[in-house]
């Protein structure tokens, strides 16, 4: 390929670590993927500890068919189901798959979230769906993403799994991450509130809960 790949290659580090610092990434749980021009992407290999990465481990994939043309590690097991979200979004530059602590929560209850008017809902689009449960990194998942898939829904939560956020940019995907994290603890605050409201003998309990959501 005649494009230089080593800025969004570092671009997918700093990501990495900005995301691990939010608390977002852990260890070598989450990946990412950049789009590099209109037939290639960066994306984060596989099992490898965020902290310790190099422009050099990150993989440069072809879209069409995910053939590894650059980086000296495995590409992430998630590649194909970023690939799915960069070919049938054209206008996403960056997809970030996390198991960022408050949606995974949400994404063990199945439910897809309504996203309030206004910023929120200009950002993220009118609600988050829930994919189905599939097996990490298997081409089922990338399949039953693809079909939830919808223009202007920047981020989904995973059955059991986690959330993938989309944006135009590094920055605009990162403050998927970030607005989801918010709706999501939103949300269950609600719910343990009704909760509450509900059941008066777990009320010490759940008010607990609370406590440590806000925390
Ligand atoms: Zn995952």
């Amino acid at each position: 390929m005649k494009t230089d790949t080593l800025a969004p290659r570092l671009q997918v580090v700093d990501l990495c670590l900005e995301l691990s610092r939010r608390g977002y990434f852990s260890g070598t749980g989450g990946n990412l993927a950049l789009r590099i021009d209109s037939q290639h992407f960066a994306v984060t290999p596989s099992a490898t500890d965020y902290h310790t990465m190099t422009p050099d481990n990150v993989s440069v994939l072809r879209l069409s068919d995910l053939t590894q043309i650059q980086g000296d590690r495995a590409p992430s097991v998630e590649s194909s189901l970023h690939a799915r979200v960069l070919r049938a979004r054209s206008d996403v530059g960056c997809s970030i798959h996390t198991h960022q602590p408050i949606a995974s929560a949400c994404a063990l209850h199945g439910r897809s979230i309504p996203v309030p008017g206004g910023t929120m809902r200009a950002a993220l689009g009118s609600n988050i769906p829930v994919v189905g449960y599939a097996p990490s990194g298997s081409g089922w998942l990338a399949a039953k993403f693809a079909r939830k898939l919808r223009p202007h829904i920047n981020a989904y939560l995973m059955f059991n799994h986690g959330a993938l956020c989309c944006g135009t940019s590094i920055d605009d995907a990162l403050l998927h991450v970030e607005l989801l994290e918010r709706l999501a603890r939103q949300r269950l605050r609600e719910q343990i509130a009704a909760r509450a409201a509900s059941t008066p003998r777990l009320r010490p309990a759940l008010s607990r809960v609370l406590a440590t959501l806000d925390a």
